[in-house]
């Protein structure tokens, strides 16, 4: 098996229904994660800051806080570690607002072990996690315009200044850097960034678009385009001359 070399990962476990929690937390230990857990957002927060976990898979519906206001509160203190959702919520707008919050994903309950698993290892794919730590250094940086992506130091510069970035929104951006002036449809993105499948909620790219442009394209001309009814393109900004002489030819 592939993970005798690599270190463990730690996982924290937020939940407050003990069955739950207790099969969550077996069923991680035994695929080779090292698991802590926490049955309330207090505690989670705590939990975070002593465990240091690679990521946090947690409820939304807790005693105290909920899973939302955990994660903007992690966030708050300069916590970027990804964060999975559990939720019984069914509605969008609430999956939307989990996201914004500063989480990377959700798995809508009653779930599958199978589900959360494939999820957890996405994520630890696209935040570097995964990755083995051998020593090939510096040469794996992306340059387009001003902007320069270091993937070794998961770093983000636009004209000399650092840009913090999530995990997603880092990932995001090398894709579209790694594909500069080419069109982006939002499935490949999704399949790209996420990973999998994301069954047609191709929303979550906007959401994320959303977040990079504040961070992005605030600093400088815009390079994150929108193609109308496709997707999105990284690219220089046309100005309006030079698309009427287009427009002449
Ligand atoms: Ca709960």
């Amino acid at each position: 098996m592939a993970d005798h070399s690599t270190p463990k990962h730690r996982l924290l476990v937020v939940e407050d229904e003990a069955s739950i929690r207790a099969l969550l937390e077996s069923t991680l230990r035994l695929t080779g994660f090292e698991v802590s857990s926490a049955d309330s957002g207090a505690a989670a927060l705590r939990e975070v800051e002593r465990f240091g976990p690679d990521l946090v898979l947690l409820d939304v519906m807790l005693p105290d806080l909920d899973g939302f206001e955990v994660t903007r509160s992690m966030r708050a203190g300069g916590i970027t570690t990804p964060v999975l959702f559990l939720t019984a919520r069914i509605d969008v707008s609430d999956r939307i607002a989990g996201l914004r919050s500063g989480g990377d994903d959700y798995v809508t309950k009653p779930f599958s072990i199978e589900e959360v698993l494939l999820r957890i290892r996405a994520i630890l794919r696209r935040t570097g996690a995964e990755e083995s730590p051998s020593g090939e250094a510096g040469e794996n940086i992306l340059l387009f315009a001003d902007l320069r992506l270091d993937e070794d130091a998961h770093e983000v510069h636009r004209a000399d200044r650092y840009v913090p970035l999530s995990p997603t929104e880092f990932q995001l951006l090398g894709y579209l850097m790694a594909n500069a002036n080419r069109v982006l449809s939002r499935t490949q993105i999704v399949q790209h960034v996420w990973g999998y499948d994301f069954a047609g909620d191709s929303r979550i790219v906007e959401t994320y678009v959303k977040y990079l442009r504040k961070k992005i394209d605030c600093v400088g001309p815009p390079l994150i385009h929108t193609v109308r009814g496709i997707g999105y393109c990284l690219r220089l900004p046309r100005d309006h001359s030079q698309h009427a002489q287009a427009a002449d030819r």
